[in-house]
């Protein structure tokens, strides 16, 4: 979305806070329910924004049927650390009332009444839960928690360390200064190549459509093709082309699997502490289990190559009809971004994707060029902003999801943004300006 000129303000009030979250999504739930949990009894600490309804859940709540790739048991202690009793109130409550049908990998209707808590389940289950915990957040303390519906435009750098920030909806706008901003705005599907709009034998299917059994199987009823072509083979690409043969009928041979790199594996290492190597992006769960079987393994493997242009990679020189499924990439959108304002000047964040240099993906914090340094208090995280994380065989990865690890990141986070040293492990000290200064 482009950023309104002011010259449309219609209106303007000024409020104040400790925090401002911005995004609704599950990640922003879990910011917005740690720093609430923090805040114990005090006024006015956290305000929190969405530009969409929160009951969406961000992108989230676009994956119900979807296979998540996260352990039951991790979902119920991250629920059950931001929701605390309440999580398992409105969990009985749904089991009792019957509100959710059962989810079709533990036959259960509830987070907490899943047989095997070691596997993973159908986002439905995480879903209704996290939007249970988002209500309650949203409604329960409303003088700790405020919210609003409206879109972070606009942050200004104030000579005292506090940000303001300008929140808009439709011409409506709203001022509020916070001391300290969390930004955890998601991500978007990298955009369709726009040269296969031209071709009539190339259907592109959503990647979010394709991730979800029931909707990919509508798509393939209504478009039959002679072939399909998945570009991506992490996590996501492997569901789709497991969709493809175990929902809609389509035989491995006749899906190719496009990629740059071979197929991985999230792996649980021992530690301490322990942990899941490749887990960002390495196949977890069902998908895992399916790409082991035999039937997978007929599936046909190609690289890609983006110095040649998709409309002859995915043609093959053939005129058969093809269905297509970008799975290569979520960008987090410069668009989506806040004009930032400091003192040196304005922080151009480019249109399309952000670059990684925007900020330190092992603290969060926002590059906002040498003039500002890391002493300020505007953060990211989510799947917007990944962590950057080195594991003790000194493999770096990005960790997303909402997950233990990344409650413990945003519990750095806000130690941090509070001016308290954050990174505790010897490994990470050269990380935290705190730190450096004290050793
Ligand atoms: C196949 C598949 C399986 C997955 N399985 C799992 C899983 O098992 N576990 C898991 O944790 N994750 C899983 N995910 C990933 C999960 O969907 C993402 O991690 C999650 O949606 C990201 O959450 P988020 O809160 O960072 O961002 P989002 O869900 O994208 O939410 C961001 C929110 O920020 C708002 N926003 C953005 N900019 C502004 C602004 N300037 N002002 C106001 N509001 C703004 C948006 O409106 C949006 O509501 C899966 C994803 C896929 C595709």
């Amino acid at each position: 979305m482009i950023a309104r000129p002011l010259s449309r303000c219609v209106s303007s009030s000024a409020s104040s806070a400790d925090w401002l979250v911005v995004g609704g999504g599950p990640c922003g739930v879990v910011a917005a329910g740690l720093l609430a949990n923090d805040a114990g009894s005090k006024k006015g600490s956290v305000h929190w924004v969405d530009e969409q309804r929160f009951e969406t859940l961000g992108r989230f709540g676009n994956y119900q049927s979807v296979p998540g790739n996260t352990p039951v048991s991790i979902f119920r202690d991250v629920l059950s650390t931001i929701g605390g009793n309440g999580f398992y109130k409105d969990q009985a409550l749904r089991e009792a009332n019957a509100l959710s049908p059962r989810d079709s990998i533990q036959g259960s209707k509830t987070l907490l009444s899943c047989p095997k808590p070691d596997l993973t389940c159908d986002l439905s289950l995480a879903i209704d839960a996290l939007s249970d915990v988002s209500l309650r957040l949203r409604t329960e303390s409303p003088n700790i928690v405020s919210h609003d519906e409206r879109r972070l435009e606009k942050l200004v750098l104030e000579d005292d360390g506090t940000w303001r920030a300008e929140l808009w909806r439709d011409d409506d706008v709203t001022e509020i200064n916070s001391r300290r901003v969390i930004l955890v705005p998601g991500r978007v599907p990298s955009a369709t190549p726009p040269e296969l709009q031209q071709e009539p034998a190339i259907h592109v299917v959503p990647v979010e459509d394709a991730v979800a059994p029931d909707r990919l199987q509508a798509v393939a009823k209504q478009q039959p093709v002679d072939r399909w072509v998945v570009v991506g083979n992490s996590h996501t690409g492997m569901l789709v082309a497991m969709n493809l043969v175990k929902r809609c009928g389509v035989r491995p041979e006749d899906i190719t699997v496009m990629s740059r790199s071979p197929l991985c594996f999230a792996e649980a290492r021992p530690g301490p502490p322990p942990y899941t190597k490749f887990d960002g992006t390495g196949l977890k769960g069902s998908v895992a289990l399916w790409a082991r079987d035999g039937e997978a393994s007929k599936l046909d493997t190609q690289r890609y190559t983006e110095k040649e242009g998709w409309a002859s990679q995915l043609r093959r020189g053939t005129s058969e009809t093809v269905g297509v499924v970008f799975a290569n990439g979520f960008v987090t959108e410069g668009s989506a971004m806040p004009e930032v304002v400091t003192a040196a000047g304005r922080v151009a964040f480019p249109d399309k994707c952000l670059p990684p240099e925007t900020y330190d993906g092992y603290t969060g914090r926002l590059n906002l060029g040498p003039s500002v340094g890391e002493g300020h208090t505007l953060f990211g995280c989510g799947f917007g902003f990944p962590e950057v994380w080195d594991d003790v065989e000194g493999h770096s990865e990005q960790r997303v999801g909402f997950n233990t690890v990344f409650v413990e990141h945003v519990q750095r986070i806000i130690k941090a943004a509070n001016g308290m040293p954050s990174h505790a492990g010897k490994q990470d000290q050269h990380r935290d300006p705190l730190l450096q200064r004290q050793a």
